[in-house]
């Protein structure tokens, strides 16, 4: 289970949206314990390839959020980013590009009226389908 605040939530949201047509990327800083995920921190980057399709983070912004999270105590344990014409399923780069075991995916799809975002786990070599929780706190 990933636990997420809903003001992160809303912050993804609005981010995501903003950046349409294109995708949206970035990090996610916090804590994994017994099995659940704890996201604390969200971390905004920018999509070096412009594109509406595929993303890919600024390296130095990946660098000074890693050091970030660390500073305060936080690790990082995933990203996020959007699939602004197509739904909220890895695709077939996103699959390719997940290499992290124990690691989230977030994929925030705006292909409906009603946004979707959907969690995905890697396990072994399959991404696996989790569930989340939007919390006050
Ligand atoms: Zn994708």
């Amino acid at each position: 289970m990933l636990y997420l605040k809903k003001k992160d939530y809303n912050a993804l949201l609005s981010y995501c949206r903003q950046r349409q047509p294109q995708e949206a990327c970035g990090l996610l800083a916090g804590r994994n314990e017994h099995g659940n995920c704890y996201v604390e921190m969200v971390y905004f980057l920018t999509n070096i390839e412009n594109s509406q399709e595929r993303f890919s983070m600024e390296p130095r912004e990946q660098f000074a959020a890693v050091k970030d999270m660390r500073a305060h105590g936080l690790h990082l344990v995933g990203n996020f980013h959007s699939h602004p014409l197509s739904a909220a399923a890895p695709s077939a780069a996103d699959k390719r590009l997940a290499v992290d075991r124990g690691f989230r995916y977030l994929i925030f799809s705006l292909l409906e009226k009603e946004p979707e975002l959907k969690v995905f786990l890697l396990e072994e070599q399959e991404m696996r389908e989790e569930m989340y929780v939007v919390a006050a706190k």
